[in-house]
């Protein structure tokens, strides 16, 4: 099996991409592999995060790695937090200041659709190739559930017709932006 490090030090995120990757790919936290660094994310877009971070990884370890930036975008608020998404709510942000910060934000309005969008990438010193995936729905007007992480107890889907916040583990790998940019990944890779 080929040995991929996760270019993130997001728990949530590490737990959805080994379960969604373990069956083919020896999936290895930057902990396990030893790398403790902190990534300046200075791009502008999903798909330039990523990269700088499978890149810096790279740097540090020499072996093929994989990231993921990704976020949620919010029709009425011309698409934020967007890329700013893990640092919304400022210097001192953490997910629950982060959604009390979305839900001020919406709170006078009544259009509530948004997205999540994953970019994932694959650097492995020649190659690199990106995907993307998203999932569709809306922010609700409080939270709903304690699974998942970040924005998950404030995201209905459409598609499960609950929040993440409610979704199983595999419920929301069933529909979601990480799941979906993880299948483009390996169909190219
Ligand atoms: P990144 O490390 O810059 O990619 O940060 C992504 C941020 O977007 C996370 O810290 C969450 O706030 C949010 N986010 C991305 N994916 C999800 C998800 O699957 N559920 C909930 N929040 C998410």
């Amino acid at each position: 099996m080929q040995r991929l490090i996760v270019a993130s030090a997001n728990k949530g995120k590490l737990r959805e991409i080994k379960e969604l990757l373990s069956d083919k790919y020896d999936i290895i936290s930057m902990s396990d592999a030893g790398i403790n660094v902190d990534i300046d994310e200075t791009g502008s877009t999903f798909e330039e995060n990523a990269l700088i971070k499978a890149k810096a990884v790279y740097e540090l370890c020499g072996c093929p790695v994989i990231s993921d930036d990704s976020g949620l975008m919010v029709y009425a608020l011309n698409g934020e937090p967007g890329v700013y998404s893990a640092r919304y709510a400022g210097e001192e942000h953490d997910d629950e200041k982060n959604n009390l910060k979305l839900l001020k934000n919406l709170s006078d309005t009544a259009d509530r659709r948004a997205k999540f969008v994953s970019v994932v990438a694959f650097y492995d010193g020649k190659r690199e190739v990106t995907a993307e995936g998203t999932v569709e729905g809306e922010i609700l007007r409080e939270k709903h559930g304690y699974n998942g992480f970040g924005y998950d107890p404030l995201f209905y889907s459409f598609e499960l017709k609950k929040s993440f916040g409610e979704a199983s583990a595999e419920e929301k790998n069933t529909v979601s932006h990480r799941a979906r940019a993880l299948k483009n990944l390996t169909e190219k890779l």
